[in-house]
């Protein structure tokens, strides 16, 4: 059954957990997520990023994820992330995506707050959900981050504002958190966390989880974040199963099939664990 984000969070909420946003870019990755959901009976995101609509059209991705759903016996959303076009969010929302996650933290909060209540107000209207975003994390680009300084962390008080004025049902925040591969270790500012969950009501999402230990994402969870997002990690995984796969099958007559079947299998046991590491599933 596809849901939308916000009664997803809702259920994050009342279990005091968060729910797994994994990115799928084609079938095999989307297999990985929905794999990992079964075996596990774990609700999960299904996160399309704008970016990856030349690997796959949107429309299509709708149209699997619809199928796959609808034999889940969990809830599942179909989520669009980090979208900053207008066409992209409609198409998307005509397609059937119950979550869209509008990305305008490169502009100023009071221009981001706009752009995302107009963006809410069209999912709403057709019962879909909207993630907003505020403060900087580096662009999801697959490059090794440079992990920011906290004067790009997301401020308690502009969470406030952006909270009660965008009519965004999920925000996610900066606190150390970056896309693509760490650097060095991970840091989240917890206290931050803190001070942002007092000051608004929403739910709070983590993008750019990959290598944050676990018991840093538990922390975070209990801090009040409902929705952690993984990609780097799902990816990379399966780019080493590939490789491994390659490395051991020499044979020219050795089919592409075969080797996106190891890879998806690979990445499914990192949803697996990254499910287990959220308080979700059996
Ligand atoms: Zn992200």
């Amino acid at each position: 059954m596809l849901i939308n984000l916000r009664r997803m969070l809702q259920i994050a909420e009342e279990k005091r957990s968060a729910i797994g946003s994994f990115n799928v870019c084609n079938v095999e990755t989307l297999q990985a997520v929905m794999n990992a959901s079964a075996k596990t009976s774990a609700p999960v995101i299904v996160s399309f990023g704008e970016s990856y609509d030349s690997h796959m059209p949107l429309e299509g991705m709708a149209e699997l994820v619809k199928l796959y759903a609808a034999t889940s016996e969990v809830p599942i959303v179909l989520h669009l992330d980090h979208s900053k076009k207008m066409t992209t969010i409609l198409r998307a929302l005509k397609s059937g995506f119950t979550s869209i996650m509008y990305d305008g933290s490169a502009f100023p909060l009071r221009e981001n707050i706009e752009r995302s209540r107009h963006a809410a107000e069209i999912a709403h209207a057709l019962n879909a959900s909207l993630e907003g975003e505020l403060g900087y994390m580096n662009p999801e680009d697959g490059t090794p981050s440079n992990m920011c300084g906290a004067e790009s962390y997301t401020r308690a008080n502009d969470a406030k504002r952006y909270a009660e004025e965008s009519g965004a049902d999920a925000l996610a925040i900066a606190i150390g958190n970056a896309h693509g591969i760490y650097k060095g270790k991970p840091h989240l500012d917890l206290q931050r966390l803190e001070e942002i969950h007092r000051a608004v009501s929403l739910p709070l999402v983590l993008h750019g989880s990959s290598g944050i230990p676990e018991e840093l994402l538990q922390a975070a969870i209990q801090g009040g974040i409902r929705k952690i997002n993984i990609n780097t990690e799902v990816s990379t995984t399966g780019i080493r199963a590939a490789r491994e796969f390659l490395d051991s099958h020499q044979d020219p007559n050795t089919r592409f099939e075969a080797m996106a079947k190891e890879a998806e299998r690979q990445m499914a046991v990192v949803v697996e664990k990254y499910i287990a590491c959220f308080g979700q599933g059996k």
